[in-house]
């Protein structure tokens, strides 16, 4: 199966989980491409330390130096019309529209927790993690969702990928 350009898997690392906190990696990968990964000018203010803790604050931010302000100007331009394929998208969007002031992408989003309910018998989403390990016990091989935004894109765009497939050999 080759994945369309129109899909864009997408992914944040955030400060915290409420809308007070800031996002501070953005990954994303369109398509087939190779996910491109960037950390953002954001505030500690407010930062939930278990959140920092558990998306590798602490060991992977590169310094206030090293965030790319032009990401913010860039990103929303590429993201134009495309169609957001995230665990969850609507978390990471809310946030991105409040952070770019608009929002650009296309206004229906792709939900891979909510791709698995019927898969899995399911009634509400298991987080990303629960969907790694009910492929993995199929016998698939996920790459493990390791909290950063590159490895959180990587995992979701396989994960993506298989429910796909297992929808069509249902058929
Ligand atoms: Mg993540």
């Amino acid at each position: 199966m080759i994945l369309s350009n129109d899909l864009v898997f997408l992914d944040t690392e955030t400060t915290g989980l409420t809308m007070d906190h800031d996002i501070w990696e953005i990954a994303m990968a369109v398509g087939e491409s190779p996910v491109w990964s960037v950390q953002v000018p954001h505030s500690l203010r407010n930062a939930d330390k278990k959140a920092l803790e558990l998306n590798g604050y602490f060991k992977r931010f590169l310094g206030l130096d090293y965030v790319i302000h032009l990401a913010d100007i860039d990103m929303p331009l590429w993201l134009e019309g495309k169609t957001i394929v995230g665990a969850n998208p609507s978390f990471d969007m809310y946030r991105l529209e409040k952070r770019w002031g608009r929002q650009t992408w296309h206004y229906r989003m792709v939900d891979v927790e909510s791709m698995a309910l019927p898969v899995f018998d399911l009634d509400k989403p298991v987080g990303l993690k629960g969907l790694v390990d009910r492929l993995q016990g199929l016998g698939y091989d996920v790459p493990e969702n390791d909290h950063s935004a590159a490895g959180d894109v990587e995992t979701t765009r396989c994960v993506y990928r298989l429910l796909r497939e297992l929808g069509r050999e249902r058929k």
